[in-house]
């Protein structure tokens, strides 16, 4: 039986297998700037799951014991490895999941400028071209409906990335479907190309808010979402339980640089602008989700970014989060910041 199983998806999704969030470090080459300013690489992959870090002598005492010198994740990535494999690796059991009606999120976290838009966007590019391909093979069997949506939160605003009205939304709660965002913009995926269009669309998008907002990309999350729903070809055989419906979400988070208050620990949280609400909530959600949901109530309503995606958070859902790190050592105390982030998602 193909990836697309009715009755197999179903069992699955209703067996609610307790799961551990799929986290995963992806190191960058230092860029330019690094090299100009003769940055040196402080960390290293000395295997496919730990990183090191070559440098904490100007650690104290102290800050050696909160910041260790290696970390292990279910997958660490050298600064060469491509992007294809990071995907293989980190993403594609995760996002094909949407195929057995399975709702699943992956997420790209990190300082601004380690790579994490380089990341998010080849992933998404990976997995949308494989859920086709997988579609593909599956038509004489089943038929499937692809919708695409896209959009930014900024500030607590949530805005429409397939439209050019910037007017923010507002999120509804629907007693069928959970948290909706009224009026955002769902397009029918007509084919590999018509998802490429929407996405520089999107990008285009965001780039004029870029100008208007400074700093914006590094502030904003962006979510985008391609729902499958399928059912058999075969209208006798159509009941309930052989059609299927799931969301893979793809986030590019804000700079973790927002958050990073929350996580050197004994610092006092300060108040302020520069603290996104979204990340910190995420955080927060992502840490207790990974006890298993076993350290009590999870607050998924304290921001936009987790009620938009609870659904696809909680419960049976699958999650993938790739930490992206600069291996500078200009970048070292962020670094470790993301680091630490990561080990408790774990
Ligand atoms: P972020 O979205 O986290 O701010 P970007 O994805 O925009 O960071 O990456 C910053 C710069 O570094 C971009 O020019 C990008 O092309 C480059 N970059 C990021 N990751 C890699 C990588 N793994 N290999 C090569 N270049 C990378
Ligand atoms: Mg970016």
């Amino acid at each position: 039986m193909g990836l697309v199983g009715g009755e197999e998806g179903v069992q699955e999704a209703a067996a609610g297998r307790e799961e551990r969030i799929l986290v995963s470090v992806r190191l960058r080459p230092l860029n330019d700037k690094e090299i100009s300013r003769h940055d040196v690489c402080d960390w290293e992959c000395i295997n496919d799951t730990t990183v090191v870090s070559r440098n904490n002598n100007n650690l104290s005492a102290s800050e050696r014991s909160l910041y260790p010198t290696s970390y292990t994740f279910d997958r660490v990535f050298r600064p060469d490895c491509p992007t294809r494999q990071v995907y293989e690796t980190a993403a594609k059991e995760v996002a094909l999941s949407v195929l057995k009606g399975i709702n699943s999120s992956i997420f790209a976290y990190g300082q601004t400028s380690s790579g994490k838009t380089y990341t998010m966007s080849g992933v998404t590019e990976y997995a949308v071209a494989d859920i086709f391909n997988h579609i593909e093979k599956e038509k004489e069997e089943r038929e499937f409906v692809l919708k695409f949506s896209a959009l930014e939160i900024y500030n607590e605003s949530v805005r429409d990335l397939l439209t050019a009205d910037t007017t923010p939304l507002r999120l509804l709660d629907d007693p069928e479907r959970g948290t909706v965002v009224e009026k955002l913009t769902e397009a029918t995926l007509r084919d590999w190309n018509h998802f490429k269009e929407l996405l520089s669309f999107c990008e285009a998008q965001r780039k004029i808010g870029e100008t208007s907002l400074n700093e914006a990309s590094s502030r904003s999350h962006q979510i985008l979402k391609l729902t499958v729903e399928s059912c058999p070809c075969d209208f006798l055989v159509i009941d309930r339980s052989s059609s299927l419906a799931a969301s893979v979400n793809f986030i590019d988070l804000a700079g973790s640089e927002r958050a990073s208050q929350t996580h050197a620990a004994g610092a006092r949280l300060k108040e302020g602008s520069h603290i996104n609400r979204s990340l910190l909530t995420l955080g927060t959600c992502i840490r207790k989700l990974s006890k298993g949901g076993k350290g009590g109530h999870i607050p998924f309503r304290d921001s936009k970014l987790t009620r938009i995606l609870q659904s696809s958070l909680g419960g049976n859902a699958k999650t993938a989060i790739i930490c992206t790190m600069s291996p500078a050592r200009s970048h070292a105390e962020q670094t470790r910041n993301t680091l630490l982030f990561a080990s408790c998602a774990r």
